[in-house]
């Protein structure tokens, strides 16, 4: 009897465990070489010939065109690491490809999946516990926050920047944003424009939109602005009953004139007795009323999309006037400075100091397309490590010492766990050491040496990680070294990592529809 169509496809029991496992681990292994200081990056080229450059783990992997359901939950392991805290992508993924190669062992030596799941789940557990004690003393202040950025963006393509100057930056944009109610991360902007160097990138105390003055006579600048934004179409009402005429005289057509230039110049003059300074608008502004109101050195911008609209709203305070006649002080919104600046091909609109929001953006330039995109993905991590170790508090060696940390506390709890179970548990220590293993093969050095050393060190001084430190590669306490990732990072790369795997290696039977 045949329940399923002719065309699905089933495999069963160890066959759909190792293919799985297999996909998942090719995954996970594709992300590998880019995994910290001295990580590689990626040029990822998709059908229609776009390039994109990067170093991040969930860029790289969501780029990358993955079908196989298995591989595809590698990629939600990054996507929720991302989502959640923001970095720890790449490690996320490669400790769910080295959980799922420790697994793959264990099923040949005979231990049932539900026996790894077991020992898997214990040993994260305790995992948790490790990074606890990991946790450093000192407070997390303006100091160690910079290293927590510093180290987030550390082997990504800053082009040329110190990264020590972008994590001021990064620091000085959150900690505008730190408020009773936690960190208001989504208060924090980045906006990127090509043309000029990295070292340009600088933080702007309010919100950028792209937008040039609606008339060349119009002021570029405004302190103490009072904003109006209208959603009114300032031209001629044409289509408009009012706005035809039967034209059988030059008289006629002469009071037709008079009668649209009398309009527009009322647009004008409305205006301008408002009192505002400056004027958004969603629609459009005619070329007289434009002219008339530079004249009155208004400054002006048309046709504003909705959500720049919404943008200067709510950064500035003002509220959306739907007519004219409606237009009152009482609707205005305010802001220390409007400035417009050209950037070739570009006008952009910088409203800095609005009333109402405590908005900042990070205002991020680099020489190409390629680099300001890079940039503003490690500037957007580091913005997101930032608010984390901040929010929370608790910070971790990074370098590897973590790992090599946990790994430690789970072999010595292995020793009392019963029967196969020990194995499992003692597995997961192992996947662990994939993130020094990986740190060191990255910078050239022998994986298993550096292993044997670190856990040496470990042993002997307590904290070792592996530390590139320019040229240097060295064992030593990463917080010395100011290498410090946010305990949040690491906590959150265990547990997705550990669903992942152990929800693949849980599966014994793929059925699949054609
Ligand atoms: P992820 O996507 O996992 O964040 P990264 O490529 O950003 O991957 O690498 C992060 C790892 O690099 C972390 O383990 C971090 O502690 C480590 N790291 C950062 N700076 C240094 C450094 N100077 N020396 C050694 N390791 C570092
Ligand atoms: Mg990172």
């Amino acid at each position: 009897m045949f329940i399923l169509s002719e065309d699905s496809q089933r495999t069963q029991g160890r066959d759909a465990q190792s293919s799985n496992i297999m996909a998942g681990k090719a995954v996970a292994e594709s992300v590998r070489t880019t995994l910290g200081p001295r990580g590689m990056d990626k040029m990822l080229v998709d059908s229609g010939g776009d390039v994109v450059i990067t170093n991040d783990g969930a860029t790289i992997l969501n780029e990358m065109d993955i079908e196989h359901p298995a591989a595809q939950m590698i990629v939600e392991v990054a996507d929720s690491q991302e989502e959640e805290v923001g970095d720890g992508t790449t490690t996320a993924a490669v400790l769910a490809g080295n959980l799922l190669g420790e697994a793959e062992d264990l099923i040949e030596q005979d231990v049932h999946a539900t026996t790894i799941v077991e020992g898997y789940h214990e040993a994260a557990e305790i995992a948790l516990e490790a990074i606890a004690e990991e946790v450093g003393e000192a407070d997390v202040d303006d100091e160690v926050l910079q290293q927590v950025a510093e180290s987030s963006m550390t082997g990504k393509g800053t082009g040329g920047l110190t990264a020590a100057s972008l994590a001021e930056t990064v620091v000085e944009a959150i900690r505008h944003v730190d408020t009773d109610d936690g960190v208001q991360r989504d208060n924090v902007t980045v906006h990127t424009q090509i043309g000029a160097s990295s070292n340009a990138t600088e933080l702007v105390p309010g919100i950028i939109v792209d937008e040039e003055p609606a008339h060349d006579g119009m002021p570029s600048t405004v302190e103490d602005a009072s904003i109006a934004i209208l959603d009114v179409e300032l031209d001629v009402r044409t289509g408009d009953v009012d706005a035809e005429y039967a034209i059988d005289s030059i008289d006629q057509l002469n009071a037709a004139i008079d009668a649209e230039e009398g309009e527009l110049e009322g647009y004008a003059e409305t205006i301008a007795d408002s009192g505002a300074d400056v004027v958004f608008t969603t629609e459009d502004v005619n070329d007289r009323v434009a002219t008339a109101l530079a004249n009155e050195g208004i400054l002006v911008f048309e046709g504003l999309g909705d959500s720049d609209a919404r943008q200067v709203a709510s950064a500035t305070g003002a509220r959306r006037v739907g007519a004219l006649d409606d237009l009152e002080e009482a609707d205005f919104g305010s802001a220390d400075r409007i400035h417009t600046e050209n950037f070739g091909d570009d006008d952009l609109a910088f409203v800095e100091g609005g009333a109402a929001a405590e908005t900042v953006t990070v205002f991020v330039r680099g020489g190409t397309e390629h680099v300001v995109d890079e940039l503003e993905r490690a500037i957007g991590d580091a913005l997101d490590v930032v608010a984390t170790a901040l929010e929370s508090g608790e910070v971790v060696p990074g370098a590897g010492a973590t790992e090599i940390a946990i790994a430690d506390k789970i072999r010595q709890e292995a020793a009392g766990i019963e029967g196969r179970k020990q194995l499992a548990v003692t597995a997961f220590a192992d996947a662990l050491d994939v993130v020094p293993r990986t740190l060191a093969a990255n910078t050239g050095r022998d994986p298993i040496d550096a292993l044997v050393d670190l856990r040496a060190a470990h042993e002997s001084e307590g904290r070792a990680g592996l530390i590139t430190d320019g040229d240097e590669v060295t064992i030593a306490d990463p917080f010395e070294y100011g290498v410090v990732d946010p305990a949040d990072v690491k906590r959150e790369a265990v547990e997705s990592a550990t669903e992942a795997a152990t929800m693949i290696v849980r599966i014994d039977d793929v059925i699949a529809a054609e």
